[in-house]
């Protein structure tokens, strides 16, 4: 096998379609058969020569993350552990709100940011995920539902501007009209902080959306509980989302995770809002979610999170609580660990 399917933009398959004396618009049709109908055999892309589908089969393989088990929350979310050639396994989350479906993908295996609070980073980092990868989770959990899914949000396992190449390679075929032709505001990178990869978000030509996951708003706090910190400071990480504001007029999330005694205390909003001050933030308060690695960590109490909301409140600083989904299968924010230890 010379190739694999997924592997390849648009523009590769054009390459590819010109060697073969095909004509360029053969590129386009095998493109909307994987992309747009989900259809991944060769020999059902009946719109091509039998002599075409043939030599597809022969020369390009179609490798797709194996489904290993589904589990379905209350609230409807899935959650689904994949594996993938190497035996590398990942996990993939598909929330369900209202008929509105998001995807949330894993951009590597495991972590190597190591965040205090996170599930994924207390596993390890075993390597980055190919744009094949990245594809294979959005197209697959579009081919078991069986329906089309809305959003794409990268918040799965991973750091997705750690992996910016290919990241940015799917978001190119998830985007382009021949290909899956899904908004640039239905896609969302979410990040701990990389700010030459914020800088490079800036200048990418599909302006999609951004979410920080902060946290913390001074040093100290922060490096102590996200050790990128230590290597993307505040001033150099804040200077980084003023150029992306500046140059999309996007709005930014910011996203917080309350823990008790740890980071929810109200001079803590204060302190984050003077930190991004003209930047008009949107800041989701998310619930923390306990991991098994660290039963010392606990969700603040509501009290407290009220306490904390008001504060952003008095400031008019725009904010929600998000409510948390796909708790009870460990399928929440930062509980993805990619193993089968967690089956329930
Ligand atoms: N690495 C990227 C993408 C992963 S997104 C990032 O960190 O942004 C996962 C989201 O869940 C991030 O906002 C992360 O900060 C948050 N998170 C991690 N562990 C959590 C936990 N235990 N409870 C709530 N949110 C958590
Ligand atoms: Fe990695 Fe994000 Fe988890 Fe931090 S929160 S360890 S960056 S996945």
């Amino acid at each position: 096998m010379t190739y694999d399917a997924l592997e390849l933009s648009l523009n590769d398959w054009q390459i590819l379609f010109t060697e073969w004396n095909e004509q360029k618009f053969r590129a386009t049709q095998v493109c909307q058969w994987i992309y747009a109908k989900k259809e991944f055999s060769w020999h059902s892309m009946t719109n091509l020569s039998k002599t075409l589908r043939d030599k597809l089969n022969e020369n390009i393989m179609m490798s797709l993350p194996i489904v290993i088990r589904q589990q379905v929350s209350r609230d409807g979310t899935r959650k689904y552990l994949w594996q993938l050639n190497d035996g590398s396994r990942i996990e993939s989350v598909l929330l369900n709100h209202g008929g509105h479906k998001t995807a949330c993908i894993s951009s590597q295996a495991g972590c190597p940011l190591g965040c205090t609070f996170c599930e994924t980073g207390a596993n390890g980092f075993t390597r980055n995920l190919t744009r094949g990868e990245i594809l294979g989770q959005f197209l697959m959990m579009e081919k078991l539902n069986g329906a089309d899914i809305n959003n794409i949000v990268f918040m799965g396992m991973g750091e997705p501007l750690l992996n910016e190449d290919n990241v940015f390679s799917a978001i190119r075929s998830l985007n382009d009209k021949n290909m899956r032709n899904l908004g640039a505001r239905h896609i969302t990178i979410s990040t701990s902080g990389i700010a030459p990869g914020i800088e490079d978000l800036a200048d990418f030509e599909i302006p999609i959306r951004l979410s920080l996951s902060l946290h913390a708003p001074n040093d100290e706090l922060r490096s102590r509980i996200m050790p990128v910190n230590r290597q993307y400071p505040l001033q150099k990480l804040v200077a980084s989302l003023r150029r992306y504001h500046e140059r999309t007029g996007e709005r930014i999330t910011i996203e917080y995770a309350l823990i008790d005694g740890v980071n929810d205390s109200p001079e803590y909003a204060y302190e984050m809002a003077a930190l991004l001050d003209g930047l008009e933030p949107y800041i989701n308060i998310i619930p923390f979610n306990p991991i098994p690695s660290k039963p010392e960590l606990r969700r603040s109490p509501s009290g407290r999170v009220k306490e904390f909301c008001s504060a952003l409140a008095s400031l008019k600083i725009e904010h929600e609580l998000r409510k948390e989904r796909g708790g009870d299968i460990m399928a929440a924010c930062g509980q993805l660990a990619g193993s089968t230890r967690n089956a329930s």
